[in-house]
This record gives C-alpha cells, sequence and structure tokens, in this order.
C-alpha cells in the first residue's frame, strides 16, 4: 500500500499522540501580539482554522502563499496551515529590502501575503486576493469554527518556495515538494537523535530552508519549540536556562555571538552537558567548535547542505571511535563537513564539484527551467561548492559559485554587482567575500569610479534596493580591475592578497 508523504502527517502525529503538551512558546513581545503558550492542540486548531480562512478568499490547492515575518507561533503555524492544505508557502526573508521582497511576490505569484506588522510597509500593492497584517484580523484568520475542504494529499506536490540567492542576478525560487520536505525531516530528526524530551529553540529564521525542517521534526515528536525572533547571544542563553532547552541550530556566528556572551555569565552556561548545537551554512572553524564543547559544555554537530537540498546532505557528529583521542583532533575531525545522511549518494567531478544525489533535491527552480537543467546535469544535483572525500567525509574546500556567504547568510556577487553598476558614478565593479572572523566573510567592492563618489554615496544607493546584510561592508577604489583577454573579471587575483594564508578558499 501506498499513501503520499504529506507535511501535514507531522502535524496530524502532533495532535493525536501530544495533544495537551506544550508545543510553542511564542516571542513574549511579537508586534502583533504574542499567541502565548500553545500546545499541540491549539496548533492544530489554529492551523486548520488558517486552512479555512484560504478556503473562504477562494485560494485553491497550489496557489502561492506568502509570509514575511520575523520567526513567530504564526510564521509556524503556517507550515502547516499553508502547504499542510495543498497550497504553496512561500517563507520570505526578513531581512530584504523592499524592491527585493516584491519581486519575490511577483516571481512566486503570490495570490496571498501574510505580513508581520513590522514588515507590512515592504510589501507594495499587486495584483493579488488578500495582503493580511498579523494581528490586524487575528480573529478572522484563527478562530474559523469551519474545517477546511478536504487535501487529497500529493507527496509531489509543491510544499514551499524557498528564494536563495546564488549565481543569478536575482534571487531563484527553489521548489520542494512534500516527498522532499518529509525525508529531510525525518532523516535530520534521525541523525541528531530528536526526540519527545528535546526542547528546541529557533535560534535559525524559520523562512531559511524552513528552518532546516526543524518546524516539522519537531512537531512530530511533541518537542517545546521555543520561538526567538532575533538572535543575540545573551538572550539566547537566557531562553536556554528558562525553558531547559536541549536543542538549537545556527550558522557559526551565532554560535560566536552566545560564545561572547558566555563570557559575561555568571556561574555554569545554561545547557551545559545537555544541549545539541547544529551548526551550518558556513565552515566553522575548528577552534569554534573546540569552544563550544568546552567553554559551553554542548554537543557540536555539524550539517552540510543547501536549500536546494531541504537542506541535509551530511552529517557530522562525535563518534565512539574518536572518544580516546586528544581533544583538539576531535575538534578537527568535526570541522569536516560529514558523511552523507542517510539515502544520500555524494560525489565529486572532475572539477572538485561536490554532486548529489538524494530524494531531499529539489523538483526544480520556481519558473525557471533553464537553470534547473544546469544544476540537474547529468542525474545529479550540482552544488556549487569544491569539496573532497576522505573516508567517506566530505570536506568543503572552496565555492564554484559565485557566491558570499556572511554570516550564514548567502550573498550573490551578480547581485550585488548589478545594483552598484546602476550607479551612474560607477564604471566597473567586481564584488568578492573577504574572510572575517566574526561573519566568516566580509561582502567586499572594488569600484572603479568615472568621476567623484564617495563609499557613503554608494551605500547608500545599495541600501535602496539590497538587503543590510548584502550590502558592502567594506568599498575599495581601484584605477582598474584585472581581466581576462576575453573581458572577464579574474577574480581568483582579485581575491588571492585577502586570502592570502588561508588553507581553503572558504571562510
Ligand atoms: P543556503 O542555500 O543559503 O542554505 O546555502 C547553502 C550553501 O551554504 C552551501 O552551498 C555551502 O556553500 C554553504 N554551507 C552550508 N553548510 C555548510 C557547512 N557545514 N560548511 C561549509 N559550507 C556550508
Amino acid at each position: 500500500m501506498e499513501f503520499p508523504l504529506t507535511v501535514r502527517d507531522f502535524l496530524d502525529r502532533a495532535a493525536t499522540v501530544y495533544p495537551e503538551r506544550v508545543a510553542v512558546v511564542d516571542e513574549p513581545d511579537q508586534p502583533a501580539a504574542s499567541l502565548g503558550t500553545l500546545t499541540y492542540r491549539d496548533v492544530d486548531r489554529l492551523a486548520r482554522s488558517q486552512a479555512a480562512a484560504l478556503d473562504e478568499m477562494g485560494v485553491p490547492a497550489g496557489a502561492r502563499v506568502a509570509v514575511l515575518s520575523q520567526n513567530s507561533a504564526r510564521l509556524l503555524v503556517s507550515f502547516f496551515g499553508v502547504s499542510g492544505w495543498g497550497r504553496v508557502l512561500v517563507p520570505v526573508n526578513f531581512r530584504l529590502a523592499r524592491p527585493e521582497v516584491d519581486y519575490v511576490l511577483g516571481q512566486s505569484g503570490a495570490e496571498v501575503v501574510f505580513v508581520d506588522p513590522e514588515l507590512a510597509h515592504l510589501v507594495a500593492p499587486g495584483p493579488r486576493v488578500r495582503t493580511v497584517v498579523f494581528g490586524d484580523t487575528d480573529d478572522l484568520l484563527w478562530s474559523r469554527a469551519a474545517e477546511p475542504r478536504p487535501w487529497r494529499g500529493d507527496e509531489s506536490a509543491p510544499a514551499t518556495i524557498n528564494y536563495t540567492s546564488g549565481t543569478t542576478s536575482k534571487p531563484k525560487g527553489v521548489v520542494l515538494t512534500h516527498r522532499n520536505l518529509w525525508l529531510n525531516a525525518t532523516t535530520f530528526g534521525w541523525h541528531i537523535g530528536l526526540d519527545d524530551n528535546d526542547v528546541y529553540l529557533h535560534t535559525l529564521p524559520m523562512f531559511h530552508a524552513n528552518g532546516w525542517g526543524m518546524p516539522y521534526a519537531a512537531s512530530a515528536v511533541g518537542v517545546k519549540q521555543v520561538v526567538l525572533r532575533k538572535v543575540d547571544g545573551a538572550e539566547t542563553l537566557r531562553r536556554i536556562d528558562s525553558h531547559g532547552v536541549t536543542l538549537l541550530c545556527g550558522a557559526p556566528a551565532v554560535l560566536s555571538a552566545v560564545l561572547d556572551a558566555a563570557q559575561d555569565w555568571d556561574g555554569v552556561v545554561p545547557g551545559h552537558g545537555r544541549v545539541r548545537a547544529v551548526v551550518a551554512g558556513a565552515p566553522p572553524p575548528t577552534r569554534t567548535i573546540e569552544r563550544i564543547r568546552d567553554e559551553l559544555g554542548w554537543e557540536f554537530i555539524q550539517i552540510y547542505g543547501l536549500t536546494e537540498t531541504s537542506p541535509l546532505l551530511t552529517v557530522n557528529r562525535m563518534r565512539t571511535e574518536w572518544r580516546d583521542k586528544p581533544r583538539k583532533q576531535q575538534a578537527r575531525l568535526l570541522s569536516r563537513q560529514g558523511v552523507p545522511s542517510l539515502g544520500v549518494r555524494l560525489t565529486t567531478d572532475a572539477s572538485g564539484e561536490v554532486l548529489a544525489q538524494a530524494n531531499q533535491c529539489m523538483a526544480g527552480y520556481w519558473d525557471m527551467d533553464e537553470q534547473t537543467a544546469a544544476v540537474q546535469d547529468g542525474g545529479w544535483f550540482h552544488t556549487g561548492d569544491g569539496g573532497v572525500l576522505e573516508d567517506g567525509y566530505l570536506t568543503i574546500v572552496d565555492r564554484k559559485k559565485d557566491v558570499i556567504i556572511s554570516g550564514g547568510e548567502n550573498v550573490s556577487s551578480i547581485e550585488v554587482e548589478d545594483v552598484l553598476s546602476s550607479h551612474p558614478r560607477v564604471r566597473e565593479v567586481a564584488v568578492i567575500g573577504i574572510p572575517d572572523q566574526r561573519w566568516g566573510e566580509l561582502v567586499t567592492a572594488l569600484v572603479v569610479a568615472d568621476g567623484a563618489v564617495d563609499e557613503a554615496e554608494l551605500l547608500r544607493h545599495c541600501r535602496e534596493q539590497l538587503a543590510g546584510y548584502k550590502c558592502p561592508k567594506r568599498i575599495e577604489f581601484r584605477d582598474h580591475l584585472e581581466r581576462t583577454p576575453t573581458g572577464k573579471l579574474q577574480k581568483f587575483k582579485l581575491r588571492a592578497p585577502y586570502w592570502e594564508g588561508h588553507g581553503s578558499q572558504v571562510n
């Protein structure tokens, strides 16, 4: 017998097995008013109510429904209320600038947009059924007595579209099916030993690859989920302390912020000997791994993947075989990206690019057939990362794609170059990443100017069109930029002086 695997399964199990359990502790001061503490019965009721409201708006299965929000209980519920009844959830990066949000809403053809009150100014009017500001019409949205129209379930249907900056000048919409998300969530949960004693803190933005699938995985096993609206090292420690958190996920920069805050913490660091920190998004420095283990007393687990792979491809977790090795060596072993997770096949091609085959690999990019065909060439998913496989372990050593990773978020060099080039005083520009201790890599622009223009003016120009984290942190003016005889920028030469002495080409 076969039944479709859909994200509703995760909610249905929670509502059946753990109806009375605390499911979600919302951020206490959400601008839309906190939803407080919800049980899994509440989450199920709210999701059904949201689905029924979409029925009433006449939004059919397959239609895109965007949510633009910082981490919140309302966004968490929408993972089920939208996708669980056949619509496609588009969780939008809340740090984007207005023109970028406009692009995502337009390209995805979102029929309904839910938005946090603090972000409402980013949503321009558009050809859609409705824009709902969280908090404003809550009565309408979350308290429908009516049951939603049944959806028969289709595991190959798109469940979410997540926009990611990559090798094109505009972000691409990664279409993930119910099957993709189901298998990612279950294998992820299994590899990190998720169970119903866990308490999860949402340090990871939920929009980013659907919080790596944790909203689904954690719900299925009745985990208490603590919502954190804004990442802050000290606040993270306080929440771990007061809610008995056992598990969190984040980019290395998030863990660095926690390590900084821990220096000022009086007494034993919260979660000592209890918390598992799952780290990905950029390569964690070995020193950070050592400090997480020694100063915080937390278990360090690394994963590697992409939005396009739902994201889980590899996992690296302390093994019994390493128990007797010195701790420094253990940290070095853990600094590799890891071994394939269950059901993943990995290889590298002649150029060193990492290729993957897995049921977590996306259906394709939304409405971009050419780009989809390119990354799925030969029946393998092309990650754009350069890596080596040794003893089954993958180590990422460089990046084939022109992407900078700053604080765990991808920045497309081309996108930033496009914006800078549109300034009348910019003749030539190259955007590169340079290593930085805190952020991993810093977006840096090398500019050949046509007449007088200063850094402040160029930054102002960028800020109007780009999310803050994409704007250059450093702008250097040059007389000329080195190019090949065919006119291509020689980025590896431009990068070289900044990366001297670094073992690899990613940080
Ligand atoms: P995103 O789609 O925004 O999640 O970004 C995916 C990219 O982040 C990958 O292609 C890698 O370049 C990078 N990445 C993710 N996890 C790791 C990791 N553990 N180590 C090194 N780079 C990583």
